[in-house]
């Protein structure tokens, strides 16, 4: 009864949702409204992954709480309880995610933060768990020192331990309150970490997290013309080896298909190897056999500086500082755009988008509003947990300077961790 009393207003949202992008595609009236939401609030990031260029900025061009708040009850007024992810950059560098992160709780949308799981302090943590997010998205790359810390902090060593102990201390601090909140990992898949995707997933199993999601390596969101249709070929993250590459992601195939918590729909899994072979063919994001996205009417983008995306690959149609972005949405801009988007040919590897068949959408949903089982809450005091220098000041405590000592000129991009 429980789970039907909490599926039954997002199953009815979602569904007049889908109706109306229906209608706006078919007819061209103006009637659809989003039901994903991803909003950047910063554009800085205390780890400094060599594939991303979130946490190069020093803060000065984001926008003030007020303006996020108003535009989020503004949104989130008029959309229908849409699935809402706040990220960054790293989101809790801002003080005042609390009250972001709350408002759109309060309002009635699916809210989830993605975070590198950095400040899930002991301090932090019960805050944090007891927000009442639909769920909580922690990037991670690998387990293994050796791995992470090439791939992130440009070589500044030490941050895997503490990472690891955020994620278990979050999903213990989520069972102990009782909370609903689903702990997922997102992980880059690059030719360094090849051999630390299964253990992921073993970690999710054996540390009762509700999943893992994955994605390819990708030039940076939104700036592909900046980098070339050559990028993959200038960083040393691109996997050397497409066999290799293949043979990673069949093991992750087949392990999804005896059960393992993989969030990616099978169809997406099956087009990375491909894509590992020639990151220049062919496009996920469009629907087989049309080629024709329609994201554009479906998803919105907010970045940190107030830009509204259609898609992070098109120009913004506007900015949440000088409009409201429901009147944006339906603006003359943003047809055209919609227009451009619905004939992209872009390779695209987007894990926002809903390229599921129905019943792995549906599925997709219950898993995420689902609440948990008394055996689910119980195992929590089952969880390994090693927390002893979790506080900041143990080995893993803060860098004293979170300046980067050096960054390569070309870095190519992680898309949803923003
Ligand atoms: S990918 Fe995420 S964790 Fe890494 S630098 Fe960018 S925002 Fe930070
Ligand atoms: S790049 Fe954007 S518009 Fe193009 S297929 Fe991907 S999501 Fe759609």
């Amino acid at each position: 009864m429980e789970t039907v009393r909490r599926q039954l207003p997002v199953v009815g949202s979602n569904g007049i949702n889908l109706l109306r992008q229906y209608i706006h595609i078919r007819s061209g009236r103006r009637v659809s409204r989003p039901s994903q939401i991803y909003v950047n609030v910063n554009q800085r990031c205390n780890l400094q992954c060599k594939y991303c260029d979130n946490w190069k900025s020093d803060g000065s061009n984001e926008l003030p709480k007020q303006t996020w708040l108003r535009a989020l009850d503004d949104l989130l007024s008029w959309a229908r309880r849409p699935k809402v992810n706040i990220s960054g950059g790293e989101p809790f560098m801002r003080k005042d995610i609390y009250e972001i992160l709350d408002l759109c709780v309060q309002k009635g949308a699916l809210t989830g933060v993605v975070s590198n799981g950095y400040y899930f302090t002991p301090k932090l943590a019960p805050r944090i768990a007891g927000l009442g997010l639909t769920n909580i998205n922690i990037s991670i790359d690998s387990l293994d020192p050796a791995v992470f810390d090439v791939i992130r902090v440009n070589g500044r060593a030490g941050h895997t331990g503490r990472v690891v102990e955020s994620i278990q201390r979050i999903a213990h601090e989520v069972r102990r309150q009782g909370a609903d909140t689903k702990i997922y990992l997102k992980t880059v898949i690059t030719g360094a970490n090849l051999g630390s995707l299964v253990p992921l997933v073993e970690f999710v199993e054996e540390n009762g997290l509700d999943g893992i999601m994955f994605q390819p390596l990708e030039a940076v969101f939104g700036r592909r013309e900046d980098f070339g249709d050559d990028w993959f070929r200038r960083t040393d993250l691109w996997p050397d080896d497409p066999a290799l590459a293949g043979a990673a992601v069949a093991q992750l195939a087949e392990l999804k298909a005896a059960g393992a918590p993989i969030m990616n729909p099978s169809g997406h899994i099956a087009a990375w190897a491909p894509y590992f072979r020639d990151p220049l063919a062919g496009a996920t994001g469009q629907i087989e056999g049309t080629g024709t996205c329609t994201i554009g009417h479906s998803h919105l983008y907010l970045n940190f500086n107030g830009d509204i995306h259609l898609c992070w690959d098109f120009p913004p149609i506007g900015n949440i500082a000088s409009a409201l972005a429901s009147q944006q949405w339906i603006s003359a801009g943003a047809e055209d755009v919609r227009r451009d988007i619905a004939e992209c040919t872009k390779p695209c590897t987007k894990t926002c988008l809903l390229d599921r068949g129905l019943k792995e959408t549906v599925s997709a949903y219950r898993q995420l509003v689902a609440p948990r089982s008394r055996d689910e809450v119980a195992a929590a005091g089952d969880l390994r947990l090693d927390l002893r220098h979790g506080d900041g000041t143990g080995p893993h405590a803060e860098p004293a300077s979170e300046s980067p000592a050096s960054w390569t000129p070309v870095t190519l991009g992680a898309s949803d961790h923003r």
